[in-house]
């Protein structure tokens, strides 16, 4: 069987390994370039940052090309990594098992969250690692009733530098992404093409026979058995219109709201992002010095990087949005879940300001880039694991798949629901 699968992240890497270690013939294709971490020091744009020069958050990809930011909505930025290793390569390498409303469809992906969970190795930050005012906050948000816990990561602990800086890419290959999954599928004969964007499939008498790729400046055919759609909530999405096939509009993204506050020489970037979390009702909070919000946004200008602390929002919100032809998404933030943000991050300041850090507290840039939910499971396609407005032939294996947005790490589930999909492709 000679299998292609479109796109190389957290779920296109998992279905590449899966496919190629079982036998299968398999090419990925991947619009993005082979991914380069950011290594300057944050520090050295503090000059441009405070005077303003950095303008706003779409020059992020002059710094990390890989990243690609658009407003959805006015107030609303989505994110996402076009890279060889997908949005995995610029993760904070945490990982926990994301599950919301899969038990409404019927998926229990207790077997692959248990396989992948000893194949990448996940572990917490030890405590000794944490910076004393995350520490601080973590006694304040127990004292609070919060429950907060150390979150587990997929990070080396030895080879991490505590740069504090995951999501511009980790220079020493010390946290997991799935280009190490890509790598075991190229050791099994898989073939890996970057800079090669599927721009839609084609379809013989119903049936899904092949891809046109622009690759090079030209178009071409690049002919399979089973293609597997995985290129993100967006990408997968916009692929699919292309070929006339609708998807659902029912895009998330996993709202992200940092409050920011300071405390003097609190230099929370030398630690690891996020090394706890408290999961509350439809969202979590977590230590985490947006470097979004840090560089780009006007009201976090005056306060330098050493000071600066910050703790996220990160909500489960309405799976609202729809994705264009031309890849443009259009997803508002609804009322009731700009109430639920305000009122977690009332709970936020408190616990901060417990903890001694000073205001003025000021929210960050409302940002998601957990995006899924395009093309939802539903109860009746669980067990082939292929939604029913799918022709024969095709198949998709990332994060479209999750019906509902989660308000938590979404990595170790895209995986889990390609290796499920996998396995029923074989
Ligand atoms: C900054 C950031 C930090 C994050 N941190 C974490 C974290 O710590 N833990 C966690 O669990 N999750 C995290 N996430 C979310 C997580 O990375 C994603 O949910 C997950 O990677 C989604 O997997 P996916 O396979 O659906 O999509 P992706 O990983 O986005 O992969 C999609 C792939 O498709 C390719 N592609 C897109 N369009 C095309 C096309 N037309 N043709 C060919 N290729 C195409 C892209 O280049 C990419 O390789 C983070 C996300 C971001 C943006």
């Amino acid at each position: 069987m000679r299998a292609i699968v479109v796109g190389s992240g957290a779920g296109g890497a998992t279905a590449a390994r899966e496919l190629a270690t079982r036998g299968a013939e398999v090419v990925v294709l991947d619009a993005g370039a082979r991914f380069v971490p950011f290594t300057r020091r944050v520090g050295a744009t503090e000059p441009l940052r405070r005077a303003g020069l950095l303008g706003s958050e779409r020059n992020v990809s002059r710094f990390i090309p890989a990243y690609r930011t658009a407003r959805s909505s006015e107030d609303l930025v989505l994110v996402r990594s076009i890279a060889v290793g997908g949005c995995t390569v610029v993760s904070c390498g945490n990982m926990v098992r994301a599950v919301e409303g899969l038990g409404d469809i019927g998926l229990d992906l207790t077997p692959e969250f248990d396989e992948l969970e000893a194949r990448i190795g996940i572990r917490a930050v030890p405590r000794e690692r944490w910076r004393p005012l995350t520490a601080g906050m973590f006694n304040a948000a127990r004292e609070m009733g919060l429950d907060p816990r150390p979150t587990p990561k997929a990070v080396d602990m030895e080879r991490c530098t505590s740069c504090g800086l995951c999501e511009v890419g980790c220079p020493n290959g010390a946290r997991w992404d799935s280009r190490r999954f890509l790598g075991e599928a190229v050791r099994a004969g898989c073939a890996v093409r970057p800079e090669a964007e599927v721009k839609r499939v084609v379809l013989d008498g119903g049936r899904a026979v092949g891809v046109q790729v622009l690759s090079g400046g030209r178009l071409e055919m690049v002919r399979g058995d089973a293609i597997v759609l995985a290129a993100g909530g967006i990408g997968t999405a916009q692929v699919l219109r292309a070929s006339g096939i609708a998807p659902s509009d029912t895009l998330w993204a996993d709202l992200v709201l940092t409050i920011g506050g300071r405390s003097k020489g609190a230099r929370q970037l030398e630690e690891p992002p996020m090394v706890w979390f408290s999961q509350r009702d439809g969202y979590i909070i977590s230590p985490y010095l947006d470097v979004l919000s840090h560089w780009f946004h006007r009201p976090w200008r005056s306060v330098g990087v050493k000071d600066r602390v910050g703790v996220m929002v990160k909500l489960a919100e309405a799976a609202n949005g729809r994705v264009l032809e031309d890849g443009t998404v259009v997803k508002p933030v609804d009322e009731e879940d700009r109430e639920r943000l305000r009122r977690a991050s009332d709970e936020v300041r408190e616990m901060m300001s417990a903890a001694g850090v000073q205001g003025p507290f000021v929210d960050g840039l409302l940002h998601g880039g957990h995006l899924g939910g395009t093309v939802p499971l539903r109860r009746e396609d669980v067990d082939g694991m292929r939604p029913s407005i799918l022709p024969p032939g095709l198949w998709v294996a990332d994060l479209s798949l999750l019906p509902r947005s989660q308000g938590l790490p979404t990595m170790l589930t895209a995986a889990a629901l390609a290796m499920r999909v996998s396995r029923r492709i074989i």
